[in-house]
């Protein structure tokens, strides 16, 4: 979702401002899209980082290099390519382009589209609230300095959400004071449910307060259908969690 401004000569101006990279001028309104998804190019074995498999679950999200010359996404066999494959344990997720994960191409593609700044999130598949807290919290500091780093890099383009670990409320907000303190982050991203718990359940009051206490925004995302991790008898039909859960 991109937020437009109603003044038919952005696109010229944006144009300009990104070439230059000069100074803004106040008459020159912001295009800002608050919804876009970013990954680390590479993620480390969750699964065996603190304790075994056995321990944490084998259905971790790893990315492998996407093969052009293979007929579907084996990431074994063919040449390289600058694509990812998603595998959520051994089961395949998606393949994402370049733009998922280089700031360089996403730049590129914000200026072709007149996109000023990028308010950059978590892929929701890895919110992994469904995970021990260790390796999920090890998890979100990941994703999280990842986020602050392109922000970093990018200051002008680039505005970061958290992630947090929301099986764990005092982790949660430990690493939120973190994302904020820290890394600069300005808001947090969460899920539309909790391991099966509605947002409204009690045990996630200090969550609230904690975000109200270091004035982060909240971003609700649902997970979506193509994994069994949301409640599918309440958000199923309609297509309710894209319509009424973000
Ligand atoms: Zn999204």
């Amino acid at each position: 979702m991109t937020i437009k401004s109603n003044c038919c000569s952005c696109n010229s101006s944006q144009q300009r401002w990104a070439d230059n990279n000069e100074p803004r001028s106040s008459n020159v309104p912001l295009r800002i899209d608050m919804h876009t998804h970013i990954m680390p190019p590479s993620l480390p074995d969750f699964s065996k980082l603190y304790g075994s498999p056995e321990q944490n679950g084998d259905d971790w999200m790893t990315l492998r290099s996407h093969c052009l010359s293979s007929s579907g996404p084996s990431g074994q066999t063919g040449a390289a390519s600058t694509k990812v494959d998603m595998y959520v344990g051994e089961k395949f997720f998606r393949t994402v382009e370049p733009n998922c994960f280089d700031p360089i191409v996403r730049m590129k593609e914000m200026d072709a589209t007149g996109v000023d700044v990028q308010v950059i999130s978590t892929v929701p598949i890895l919110f992994s609230y469904d995970k021990p807290i260790e390796p999920a919290t090890a998890l979100a500091r990941y994703l999280n300095d990842h986020i602050a780093s392109v922000c970093r890099d990018n200051p002008q383009r680039f505005v970061g959400l958290a992630t947090v670990p929301l099986q764990d409320v005092s982790r949660s907000v430990a690493e939120l004071r973190r994302a904020k303190v820290d890394l600069g982050l300005k808001g947090v991203e969460i899920g539309t449910e909790i391991n099966g718990c509605s947002l409204d359940d009690p045990k996630f009051n200090l969550f609230w307060e904690a975000c109200e206490d270091l004035d982060m925004p909240i971003f609700v995302h649902p997970l979506g259908y193509e994994l069994e991790r949301e409640n599918k008898s309440r958000w199923g039909n309609y297509w309710s969690a894209w319509l009424i859960g973000m």
